[in-house]
C-alpha cells in the first residue's frame, strides 16, 4: 500500500509512514496518535511518533523486523516496542486499556482491546487522544480538535474517574495548560482540586518529573497563582507560606504570592531564558520565610536566618522531588546569598565570586550573574519603594562584567604571581609561610587595595 498525502495533509516521517504501511499489509489497522497529532493540528511539526496497533506486539515485532527495521523490546509488558525506521525511533504500542488501579499509581494490569476507540478513552486529555492516519485522517471521538482550537483542557471521560485512577494526570492537565497556555475546563479543573490529596500516593520523583518541566518552561509562577491546591499538595513545605503575612512596609504580597511574582520577574529579566537553577532558585528561595519568622516590639516581621534555612529546606525539597544535583546545588547556592548584604564594591563582587566558587566550583560567574537576577526579581515582587533597587543591581552587573573581562581574582592560583616568586622576593623557605603571603596578597587584591599586576604584586612582596 502507497500513502499519498494530500496537498495541506501533516506530512508524516518517512520512518512512521513506513511502520504503518507494513503492519496494514499484514492485515493489522495502525494509526499515529497522541503528542504528535495534537501537535501537528497545531502546526508544529517534529514531535516523536508514537503508532498505535491491533497487532500483538510480537507480531509488530516481527512483521517490522521483516520490513527491515531494528526493533527492540521497550516495554512489551503494555505491549510497546521501538521500531528504527529510516533511522527514527517510532514506538509502536497494541491497542490497550489499563485495569483497575489499587494503588493509583500503576494500572493492575493491561488488556489488550481490538478497537482503537478503546485505547483513546483510555488516554488522559481530549488533545492527547487523537489518532490519525495518512489515508483515513483524523479520528477524534472526544472533540480533542474543538478543544485544542478553543484552547481547552479536558480529562477524557469522568474526570473524577480519570483522576483517581491515575493521580498524576493531574499534574499532566496542569503542565498541559501551562505549556499550552490553555484553560482548564470547569469540571476537569474541579475533579483535579478534588482529588488533590491522592498526590501524596504518588511517587516523589514522578512528581518531581512533572513539576521539574513546569519549573523549566518557566511556569512556576503562573502554576503557583492559578493552581496553588496542586503546588501545596506536591510541595507542602509551601502551604504555610499561602496566606502567609510579612508584617513588613516592605511586602504587599504574602509570602506565597510573593515567591509567585519573583518567578515571574526572573523570566522577564532573562527575557525567558532564566536557566533551570535561577528558576527553581526563585520557586524556592522564601521556602523558609515561615519557619524563620519573628516580630519586634513594634510588630514588624523579620526572617532572620531564612536564605540558610530555604537552602537546607530547598536541598531537602529537591533531593526528594530527584532534581539532577546539579541544578540542586546551583539553585541552594543563588538561594543561599540572595538576601545578602552586598556593598555595590569590587570588593563585594569578588568576595560573592569566592562564596559561589566554594560550592559550586567553576560556576561561580554565572551564578554571579544570576544571583543578580534573583535579587533583580525579588526587589520588584516586594512594594514599590523597594522596586528601585533592582535598577541598583546593574551597578552589580557592571563590576562583575568589568571584573570577568579583567579575569576575576577571588583564589591565590589567579594571582598574577605565584608561591617562586614569593621564596625569591621574600626569601621565605618553600612551606606553608608562601600560601600565607600568596593569601595576603589575595585578600589585597581583592580589597581592592592592589592591582592584580605583577609588577605591583612583586614590590609590594619586597616591601
Ligand atoms: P510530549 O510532547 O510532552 O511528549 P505527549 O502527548 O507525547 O507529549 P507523553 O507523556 O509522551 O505525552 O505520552 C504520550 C501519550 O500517552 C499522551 O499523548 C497520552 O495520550 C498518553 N498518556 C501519557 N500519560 C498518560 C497517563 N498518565 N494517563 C493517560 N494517558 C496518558
Ligand atoms: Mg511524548
Amino acid at each position: 500500500m502507497e500513502f499519498e498525502l494530500s496537498a495541506g495533509e501533516f506530512e508524516l516521517s518517512a520512518g512512521a509512514l513506513q511502520v504503518i504501511e507494513a503492519l496494514e499489509e499484514a492485515g493489522y489497522e495502525a494509526w499515529v496518535v497522541g503528542g504528535w497529532v495534537r501537535d501537528a493540528l497545531r502546526g508544529l511539526p517534529g514531535h516523536d511518533v508514537d503508532v498505535t496497533t491491533d497487532a500483538p506486539w510480537r507480531e509488530s515485532a516481527r512483521i517490522l523486523r521483516a520490513a527491515g527495521c531494528e526493533v527492540l523490546e521497550t516495554g512489551v509488558a503494555h505491549g510497546t516496542i521501538t521500531a528504527l525506521a529510516v533511522g527514527e525511533p517510532i514506538e509502536v504500542t497494541t491497542y490497550r486499556v489499563e485495569g483497575t488501579y489499587s494503588d493509583h499509581r500503576h494500572p493492575d494490569e493491561v488488556r489488550f482491546v481490538s478497537d482503537v476507540r478503546e485505547d483513546l478513552a483510555r488516554r488522559d486529555l481530549t488533545i492527547n487522544a487523537m489518532a490519525w492516519h495518512p489515508v483515513r485522517g483524523l479520528l477524534d471521538p472526544f472533540g480533542g480538535h474543538e478543544d485544542l482550537s478553543r484552547g481547552v483542557i479536558r480529562a477524557v471521560g469522568d474526570p473524577w474517574r480519570r483522576f483517581e485512577e491515575d493521580v498524576l494526570r493531574i499534574l499532566r492537565a496542569v503542565r498541559f495548560s501551562l505549556r499550552l497556555g490553555f484553560v482548564i475546563e470547569k469540571n476537569t479543573q474541579e475533579a483535579l482540586v478534588g482529588r488533590v490529596d491522592g498526590l501524596k500516593h504518588v511517587a516523589s520523583e514522578r512528581i518531581g518529573k512533572e513539576i521539574d518541566a513546569i519549573v523549566r518552561m518557566g511556569k512556576a509562577g503562573r502554576a503557583l497563582l492559578d493552581q496553588p491546591e496542586v503546588m501545596c499538595a506536591i510541595i507542602p513545605e509551601l502551604a504555610v507560606a499561602r496566606g502567609f503575612n510579612q508584617h513588613s512596609v516592605y511586602h504587599v504580597y504574602d509570602v506565597y504570592e510573593h515567591i509567585a511574582h519573583v518567578c515571574c520577574a526572573v523570566q522577564a529579566f532573562t527575557a525567558g531564558m532564566a536557566t533551570p537553577a535561577l528558576q527553581w532558585a526563585a520557586f524556592l528561595h522564601d521556602v523558609a520565610k515561615p519557619a524563620t519568622y519573628s516580630e519586634d516590639v513594634e510588630g514588624h516581621g523579620h526572617f532572620f536566618g531564612h536564605p540558610i534555612e530555604g537552602a537546607r529546606m530547598a536541598e531537602s525539597i529537591m533531593r526528594r522531588l530527584a532534581i539532577p544535583s546539579d541544578v540542586t546545588s546551583a539553585a541552594c547556592a543563588l538561594i543561599r546569598w540572595h538576601d545578602e548584604r552586598m556593598p555595590a564594591t569590587l570588593a563585594s563582587v569578588r568576595k560573592m565570586l569566592e562564596r559561589l566558587s566554594s560550592v559550586c566550583p567553576g560556576r561561580e560567574t554565572q551564578l554571579c550573574f544570576e544571583l543578580f537576577n534573583l535579587r533583580r526579581a525579588d526587589a520588584v515582587s516586594k512594594c514599590d519603594s523597594a522596586a528601585s533597587w533592582a535598577s541598583a543591581l546593574d551597578d552589580y552587573s557592571a563590576l562583575l562584567r568589568a571584573e570577568v573581562a579583567r579575569g576575576p581574582v577571588f583564589s591565590v592560583r589567579q594571582l598574577a604571581i605565584h608561591g617562586g616568586d614569593v621564596i625569591r622576593k621574600c626569601g621565605v623557605v618553600p612551606g606553608p609561610a608562601v600560601g600565607m603571603q600568596l593569601e595576603m596578597a589575595l585578600r589585597a587584591v581583592m580589597a581592592d587595595e592592589l592591582p592584580n599586576e605583577r609588577a605591583v604584586l612583586l614590590e609590594w612582596l619586597r616591601a
